[in-house]
């Protein structure tokens, strides 16, 4: 199985190749893709050294193009295609049709990875994909339980990518209309959910407020640890309590190291890592411990079981520090 880590910066994709990540993917510095924050991702310069680095090292690097494109904006999207095939990346994370069309129709030996984005979680849907743009692989929603992993592998025409570890949120994979409904922004479309534009900061007292364009969304202790501010993870009131909490989702990150058997049972032939959005650190401890847990398991699989200092330290990158298995495990079926 391949360790498929996230790099926001060359520094990241440093750290990740060292620590021994098999392959890394990257988004152009726009909107392209669905992780355009500022200060992160990649010049055509930059991905070129970054195409070379990972090349050198015997690992892959994949190009992720997950955006879909605003009416009569489309050039600046078919140009990131045209440099990720000059610069010769292993292959593209795509999701809108148009974009497919294209890659596959100028670029046929380019391989083309389905995103997230696409949401296609059926025989059916990645049928269709394959047919029509010859897809090598699909990176499988996270709303799909083990069980439904497992049934997919055994009749997917492409290779399956799942999310191993990172953050969860509550869209349906980027259909998201809370970031839309207080910044305008959408993951889908602008690339982020919550541009740091509309960011905001401010001490009140012995605590700091955290705005996203003017709105309110959650009120901290200045030593409280915080994830980065989006709508649906902030602490809200209502009519009925005064008392702010977490009202649409709590900060939790998917761990799967527990899932690793089976996964590798499924013929999961890459596990990505989310978080091209997070530190170098970061990174780099969440590829050395999953590193680790992959070359354990395949040294003896029947031997296998979750270390607690591989939990430990993943629980302290985590989102909110607390880990969960998602929709993988599903308790009440
Ligand atoms: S607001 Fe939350 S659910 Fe919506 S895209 Fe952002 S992180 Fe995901």
């Amino acid at each position: 199985m391949e360790l498929l880590c996230p790099a926001g910066n060359l520094a990241s994709l440093k750290v990740a190749l060292n620590a021994g990540a098999d392959a890394v993917y990257l988004g152009l510095k726009n909107d392209t893709n669905a992780r355009s924050f500022a200060g992160l991702n990649f010049t055509p310069e930059k991905l070129a050294q970054a195409a070379k680095l990972t090349q050198q090292a015997g690992k892959k690097i994949f190009l992720t193009i997950n955006t879909f494109p605003k009416p009569g904006e489309e050039q600046r999207w078919y140009q990131a295609i045209d440099l990720a095939a000059d610069t010769g990346v292993d292959a593209l994370i795509m999701a809108d049709l148009s974009l497919l069309d294209y890659a596959h129709s100028r670029y046929p030996h380019l391989p083309l990875h389905l995103s997230v984005q696409a949401s296609a979680t059926n025989l059916g849907a990645l049928s269709l994909y394959k047919q029509e743009f010859n897809i090598d692989r699909v990176v499988l929603p996270r709303v799909l339980s083990m069980k439904q992993v497992r049934d997919l592998s055994k009749v997917t025409p492409v290779d399956l990518e799942v999310f191993a570890f990172g953050s969860l949120c509550i869209m349906a994979e980027g259909r998201c209309h809370l970031s839309s409904y207080v910044t305008g922004q959408s993951p889908n479309t602008g690339g982020s959910c919550s541009p740091a534009k509309h960011v905001r900061w401010q001490d009140v007292g012995d605590s700091q407020q955290t705005r996203l364009n003017d709105v309110l969304i959650d009120q901290s202790g200045k030593d409280e640890q915080m994830g980065y501010p989006v709508v649906c993870k902030g602490r809200y009131t209502t009519s009925d309590s005064q008392e702010a909490s977490h009202l649409l989702e709590s900060p939790t990150s998917l761990n799967t190291l527990s899932l690793l058997p089976e996964l590798a049972k499924a013929r999961v032939v890459s596990l990505k890592i989310e978080g091209r959005q997070r530190s170098p650190a970061y990174v780099e401890q969440v590829t050395r411990v999953w590193r680790q847990a992959i070359d354990t398991y395949l040294n003896d699989p029947a031997a296998y079981t979750t270390q607690a200092q591989w939990d430990q330290a993943l629980a302290k990158v985590s989102e909110g520090q607390v880990t969960t298995l998602g929709a993988y495990e599903r308790t009440w079926q």
